[in-house]
């Protein structure tokens, strides 16, 4: 693959900055491309040119816009994938998965900008009524900021950026500067299908010089975070008096009960524990095992995790690819051998080359470890033993995080009591944490969230405002 040379885009336009960032592939360290950032004069020309941006395309010519976005991603998903392999490292297993998973973004927001949001409410229904009718639309913000991270680059992007343009709201977007080069492409998509330049701008460049400035910016009306819990934390500190929607990190468990069927169990263990190199904010971060069951469960992972060839990402043998650098992977090793320390036993895996992490199975947990406590990002299937529900139900909740959960059992009173108590935005029976359609709503509690929910149809609400107004009706 050709090192890419890209630049930031202010409303479609290269930015006048001179500064240069590098993006390596975390596999090989080989330079993978270069982005031109942005000055704080792009920074500002961003702004304005959003809030200059004037009325949008109608609820057609959006539509129109989102569905050849989707018509020339399909087209070109091979490319696409392989450019997140590129800068990410994820395998192509994955990134082909997650380009799909845009298509549906793009399909999706394409129908909601179509249909008609609008509620009517007759106001001859009490005592106190009137002969008038009152109804709502909604109306696009001046200008929103989207604050995107490193994994799933593409997605993550278009789960921002379609809604935005569904609703009609102009968007400033800061990709991870990690991943800049597939979300700088997917603009260009865009701009191609013909969103007017001034709807979207795609700024990267030091915190200080464009994401703070863009959160505290008064004309700025929106800003929609998804990364980590400090990074969130911080946003809601500093945006000021604007509307915030923050997706933040997860810790999610798999509980898996006696009567659950171990083979599914321990197939949705692996997928949950390690697709997309683990770095998923609803991966399986914890897998709660009922006592009785817990050697038999064991066996069955161990056996399917050596089926997760961790590799080259480029390799179509590869199920594991690297994590997003050698840091992040040297955390992993670290939490991995605390854990030993602690009585923990590394089953398979636990190896580490420069980014690249087997996927690693480890038993008998102590519950106070770090790898279980925090957020681990990474291909760890960390196993903890539990009496029975409440004892999961309540060592699940134990954490600060509340994104997601999934419960392995064939009863349906167990099933509907861990969805009545787990505290977290999303119980999925029978799945991973992370199963989902693009347009459901998703989102965490706690830490993970304010309970704000994303997906494209609830994400089209907070790209826009209800206005009411209403007539005499007599
Ligand atoms: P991160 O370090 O929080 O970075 C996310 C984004 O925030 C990046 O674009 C980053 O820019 C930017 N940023 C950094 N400091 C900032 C500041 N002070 N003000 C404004 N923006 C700032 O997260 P990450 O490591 O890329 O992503 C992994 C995390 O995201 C995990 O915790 C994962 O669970 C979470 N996540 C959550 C969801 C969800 O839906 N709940 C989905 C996916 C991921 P730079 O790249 O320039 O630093």
């Amino acid at each position: 693959m050709n090192v890419m040379e890209l630049k930031c885009l202010v409303a479609g336009k290269p930015v006048t900055g001179q500064d240069t960032l590098t993006v390596r592939n975390p596999y090989h360290g080989g330079i993978v491309g270069t982005v031109v950032v942005a000055s704080p004069a792009d920074v500002e020309a961003a702004i304005t040119a959003a809030c200059g941006a004037g009325s949008p395309p109608s609820r057609f010519e959006r539509s129109v816009i989102l569905e050849k976005t989707r018509a020339a991603l399909e087209e070109r998903s091979e490319e696409f994938a392989r450019t997140i392999t590129a800068e990410a490292g994820l395998c192509l297993r994955e990134t082909r998965y997650e380009v799909g998973r845009t298509v549906d973004v793009l399909r999706f927001a394409a129908m909601e900008a179509l249909r008609d949001d609008g509620q009517i409410f007759s106001c001859d229904i009490s005592a106190q009524g009137k002969a008038r009718k009152i109804f709502t639309l909604r109306e696009p913000l001046r200008c929103a900021v989207a604050i995107t991270p490193f994994n799933h680059p593409l997605n993550q992007v278009a789960h921002k950026l379609a809604p935005a343009i569904a609703a009609g709201t102009p968007m400033i977007l800061k990709p991870s500067e990690k991943t800049p080069l597939v979300a700088l492409k997917f603009a260009s998509l865009l701009y191609e299908a013909g969103l007017p330049p001034a709807m979207l701008s795609v700024l990267l460049g030091p915190t200080a010089q464009v994401a703070e400035p863009l959160v505290r910016d008064e004309r700025v009306e929106s800003v929609s975070f998804t990364g980590s819990v400090a990074v969130g934390k911080r946003i809601a500190s500093t945006a000021g008096y604007k509307r915030i929607v923050l997706e933040l990190g997860g810790n999610d468990p798999l509980i898996v009960l006696e009567d659950a069927d171990l083979e599914l169990a321990a197939h949705l263990a692996a997928e949950g524990s390690f697709r997309n190199s683990g770095q998923r904010c609803t991966a399986i971060k914890r897998i709660l095992v009922q006592e009785s069951v817990a050697e038999e469960f064991t066996a069955l992972l161990v056996r399917k995790t050596a089926e997760y060839r961790a590799g080259d990402p480029f390799d179509e043998n590869t199920r594991v690819g690297t994590v997003i650098d050698e840091a992040s992977a040297i955390y992993l090793e670290t939490v991995v051998r605390e854990a030993e320390t602690a009585g923990a036993r590394v089953l398979i895996g636990g190896r580490r080359q420069g980014a690249l992490i087997e996927p690693t199975v480890i038993a008998d947990v102590p519950r106070d470890c770090r790898m279980v406590v925090h957020e681990s990002f990474g291909p760890l299937a960390p196993i903890l033993k539990v009496r029975d529900l409440e004892d999961a139900i309540t060592l699940a909740n134990g954490t600060r995080y509340g994104l997601s959960s999934g419960v392995v059992t064939r009863r349906m009173d167990w099933a509907l009591e861990a969805v009545r108590r787990l505290r977290c935005g999303t119980v999925n029976i029978n799945e991973v944490p992370g199963f989902r359609v693009e347009n459901s709503p998703f989102g965490g509690i706690k830490d993970s969230g304010l309970g704000i929910k994303e997906g494209v149809i609830e994400a089209i609400k907070c790209f826009s405002t209800v206005k009411t107004f209403s007539l005499p009706w007599s």
